[in-house]
């Protein structure tokens, strides 16, 4: 019998165990390093929408996917100024039936739990805590991924799958440190009985203000509210979890609606966010060494898709190195395929987040004239691209 090739991949987060998973069907071992003593996810939710559906799919846990998910019938934009609804995007049967899949929303430790349960039930799966991957070296045909105190893993590709700060790039692409954005992001999780009752939607709430915005949405069925707050303070320094007091939320938010402000007064627990971003490049590829997810592509999170690009990056790298005997080939293939589509999101999630999330004056006036004229069928056009497909260039 054949010895299963072994990747080694860099990071247990969702890009990291939805690699192993991928590979692990197409007859692949893999040996997921994780710096962290325990794996799993911040207490937050995520947006998912039909491209991961189509990457759950792909990687045989679309069932336990489904099961954890809340399938929201709307995409809300409020203006925070007025208090008003400017626009919504249907994501009923028309929208399903399009995108062949639905958008829904997912505590993430829930789907992280999905990837994981997968991983453990795998033979080729190996998962390694307490495991700081601190850069690699290769010869052409095998690579070392080193560890924090000197030893080494072994593997025949190496893929870096280490988030922001990703060693594996410092070492591939070696663009320094991430972008600070500015942008102060506040997350806290309520129970659904805090939520005040006339905004418990089932849809995706955006309340769109000058420098400021708020989200929410329901998770685990219905039991929990995620709230997101931003605002545009020019913070300097990236910033990761930090616990902040509402006192240091609210004061951000004096100049919205009272019931946008509300919102706030409900969190608990929030912790605080600087976001960051990089440019886009195009070199993932270094012999047989690659990059994925935020290691590869940090977005800000304006387009809600840093994690399903992970998930699709997870696909597409499966599928090109189980469709292909030379590596060098897969890995060829998996940079072509992957660099356009998840620059273009780079780009977006800023321009979103401009024009968008936090324009004021004129600007604000504009976007509430441009989206509230969209009919449903407009927004389904210009999401076509990137819910049609599950990044293996099958959007139609
Ligand atoms: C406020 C906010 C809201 C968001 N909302 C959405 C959304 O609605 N939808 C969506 O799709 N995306 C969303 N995202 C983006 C999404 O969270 C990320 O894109 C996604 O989690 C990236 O996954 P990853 O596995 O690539 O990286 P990470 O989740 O960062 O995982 C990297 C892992 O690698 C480990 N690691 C790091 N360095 C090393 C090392 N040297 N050695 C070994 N291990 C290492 C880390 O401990 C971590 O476990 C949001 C992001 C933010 C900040």
């Amino acid at each position: 019998m054949a010895i299963a090739r072994t990747v080694v991949i860099a990071g247990g987060g969702i890009g990291g165990l939805a690699t192993a998973v991928g590979l692990a069907r197409k007859g692949y071992r893999s040996i997921v390093l994780e710096q962290a003593a325990q794996l799993g996810e911040i207490g937050a939710g995520i947006q998912l929408g039909p491209n991961a559906f189509h990457a759950f799919d792909y990687l045989g846990v679309g069932e336990a996917a489904r099961a954890k998910a809340v399938f929201i019938d709307k995409l809300r934009l409020m203006d925070a100024l007025s208090g008003e609804e400017i626009t919504h995007i249907p994501l009923d049967e028309p929208f399903r039936a399009r995108f062949r899949n639905p958008y829904a929303v997912v505590h993430r430790g829930d789907l992280y739990g999905v990837f994981l349960k997968a991983c453990r039930e795998s033979d080729l799966v190996e998962l390694r805590t307490s495991h700081a991957v601190t850069g690699y070296e290769q010869d052409g045909k095998r690579v070392r991924a080193r560890l924090r105190g000197g030893s080494a893993i072994e593997g025949d590709v190496l893929v870096g799958a280490d988030g922001l700060r990703s060693a594996v790039r410092a070492q591939l692409v070696g663009d320094g440190e991430p972008r600070v954005s500015g942008h102060s992001t506040y997350r806290s999780v309520i129970p659904t009985e805090q939520m005040p009752e006339d905004l418990r939607w089932n849809a995706a709430t955006l309340w769109a203000g000058p420098k400021v915005h708020l989200v929410h949405y329901p998770l685990t069925d219905w039991k929990l509210f995620n709230l997101v707050v931003t605002c545009h303070n020019d913070a300097a320094q990236a910033v990761a979890g930090e616990p902040a007091n509402k006192d240091d939320v609210r004061k951000w938010f004096s100049h919205i609606a009272p019931r946008a402000q509300q919102i706030i007064e409900h969190g608990q627990n929030w912790k605080r966010w600087v976001l960051c971003d990089r440019e886009p490049v195009e070199h993932w590829v270094d012999g047989r060494v690659t990059i994925l997810g935020d290691a590869a592509h940090p977005m800000l999170q304006y387009a809600a898709q840093g994690a399903c690009m992970a998930m699709e990056d997870a696909v597409c790298i499966s599928h090109m190195l189980g469709s292909h005997d030379d590596i060098d080939a897969a890995l060829a293939a998996y940079q072509r395929q992957r660099v356009t589509r998840t620059a273009r999101l780079q780009v977006l999630s800023r321009l979103i987040g401009e024009f968008v999330y936090h324009p004021a004056g004129a600007m604000a006036l504009m976007r509430n004239a441009v989206m509230s004229a969209m009919k449903p069928a407009e927004y389904y056009d210009r999401l076509t691209w990137l819910y049609g497909g599950t990044g293996l260039g099958d959007a139609q």
